[in-house]
């Protein structure tokens, strides 16, 4: 049987192979986007949708200043240093344009909020499936791009010239191969849903949920490890502090109170953690506590806070969903949730006490989020619970690539044909995540990569 050839051809679906194959129609080339479950979108879809953007419309509108550099040092901090700078830098030349490109494409952005690792608010809200139907919509109505839905990518293989370009997958049961003549593009999310990957990179989260997209099982990463491509970050893994333990059902309920005030106890009723820090860092301490249990606690005021129809600030739903405890004193509260009477009163008393001082003298906090907002004290009833356990639902790390998305050897050398963006990268995040870059990097690494598919740039060896 003949087989068919392309340009380019995605692996996967998401932000970041819908991404890619939209600004490939601008280029006039035939592109195949393979996506192994029966609908389109993976995690993207399910995400909580912050995109981090510096500079924009939508801030300035709000009188909040921001500039690309911001951006990039917030994100080398956070990484602490272990983010490679090349990556996190194109980010920075890239993501004023690829806003741009996404408002003009029909992406509507509502709203900006203060969100973890950023020091100004920065997370620019999505509806998910409104962004991800519209850029499936875009690329789909091109002639020159072909979707197959439940095609499930197995192998890639080299051609004569030692460059990546045959793809070989499945679909209703029979095998099939399709060739890219310029680049094929992995996209196919990370690995949060794979038990192999997780036990083997991970095996301090074994207590954590497991909620990703269901076809993130890390076959990129297995795609291009055949390959010869290095690896990067997979010591860095960390599950992410705010879900409902019933986040593994369809319902992904989160709760990010302690950004907005609250603090984080054991089941001792004790701090544990400076609560302003990166989600990530709070879950990995979070699961070191007796029995993996803990609770946000806050007062009304806090709850005051509550943003109606937010995917991570709406506590109000949360508390109608049954997912929250109340009570008018803390005494009470502390029967509800089953944690030590006199123990919660002394944490909140001692905490109100440092607040006042402005000094937290066990943990450090002094702000709400990274370096934003003022602490409130924990004073006024009624006061509310949250039980909050951390979920494995993105995995920054894997495949090595630069910062023109080729993918990279063990020697940094780019493996001629291979690209790859979105989850699937390592590098890019460091030792530390902040809210809004996955979305980011998987849009604007999805376009660089078809770009320099194209533009054919030479592999040296
Ligand atoms: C609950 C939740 C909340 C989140 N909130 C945020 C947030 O607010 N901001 C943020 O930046 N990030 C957030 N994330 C992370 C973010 O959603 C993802 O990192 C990002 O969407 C990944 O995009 P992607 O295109 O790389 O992968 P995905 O969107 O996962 O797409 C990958 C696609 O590839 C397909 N695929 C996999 N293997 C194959 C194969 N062998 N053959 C063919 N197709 C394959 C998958 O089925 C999937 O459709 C969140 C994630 C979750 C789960």
């Amino acid at each position: 049987m003949a087989m068919e050839s392309y340009n380019i051809i995605i692996v996967g679906a998401g932000m970041a192979g819908l991404c890619a194959a939209v600004e490939a129609t601008s280029n006039n080339v035939r592109v195949l986007i393979l996506e192994k479950e029966n609908e389109i979108g993976g995690s993207s879809l399910l995400s909580g949708r912050y995109m981090a953007f510096a500079d924009t419309d939508i801030q300035r509108q709000e009188g909040i200043r921001d500039s690309t550099e911001i951006l990039v040092n917030d994100m080398l901090s956070i990484g602490e240093g272990s983010n490679e700078r090349a990556l996190v830098e194109a980010y920075g030349k890239h993501q004023q344009e690829t806003y741009q490109w996404l408002v003009q494409n029909g992406v509507q952005f509502h709203a900006v909020q203060a969100v973890s690792g950023h020091s100004v608010p920065r997370g620019h809200q999505i509806t998910p499936k409104q962004a991800i139907e519209r850029l499936f919509m875009l690329a789909e109505s091109n002639s020159n791009v072909t979707f197959i839905l439940n095609a499930d990518v197995k192998r890639l293989r080299k051609n004569k010239d030692g460059k990546v370009s045959e793809v070989l997958y499945r679909k209703d049961g029979k095998e099939f191969t399709a060739i890219a003549e310029d680049g094929v593009i992995i996209a196919s999310g990370g690995f949060s849903r794979s038990e192999t990957l997780l036990n083997a990179f991970a095996p301090q989260l074994k207590g954590a949920l497991r909620i990703g997209g269901n076809g993130n099982l890390g076959d990129g990463i297995k795609l291009a490890w055949e390959q010869g491509a290095w690896m990067r970050d997979f010591p860095f893994l960390k599950g992410t502090y705010g879900f409902h333990p019933s986040a593994d059902g369809p319902r992904k309920s989160q709760g990010l109170v302690f950004y907005k005030g609250a603090i984080i106890i054991n089941e001792e009723a004790k701090r544990f953690v400076n609560e302003s820090i990166s989600y990530k860092s709070i879950g990995t301490k979070a699961l070191e506590q007796p029995n993996g249990i803990t609770y946000q606690i806050w007062d009304q005021a806090i709850m005051n806070e509550s943003v109606h129809g937010d995917a991570l600030y709406d506590f109000k739903k949360l508390l109608d969903l049954g997912l929250i405890e109340h009570a008018n004193s803390l005494n009470e509260l502390a029967r509800k949730i089953n944690v030590p009477e006199n123990n919660l009163n002394e944490t909140i008393q001692t905490y109100n006490i440092d607040v006042n001082k402005g000094l937290d003298r066990h943990f450090g906090r002094s702000t709400l989020t990274h370096n934003f907002g003022k602490l409130k004290t924990i004073s006024e009833g009624p006061f509310y619970g949250m039980r909050t356990t951390v979920a494995m639902l993105a995995t920054y790390a894997g495949i090595a690539v630069d910062e023109h998305a080729r993918v990279l050897n063990p020697y940094h050398e780019p493996i001629n044909g291979l690209y790859a963006a979105g989850e699937s990268v390592g590098g890019f995040h460091g030792a530390g995540y902040m809210t809004g870059s996955s979305l980011g990097k998987a849009a604007i690494f999805g376009r660089i990569a078809v770009r320099t598919a194209l533009a054919n740039i030479p592999v040296t060896k």
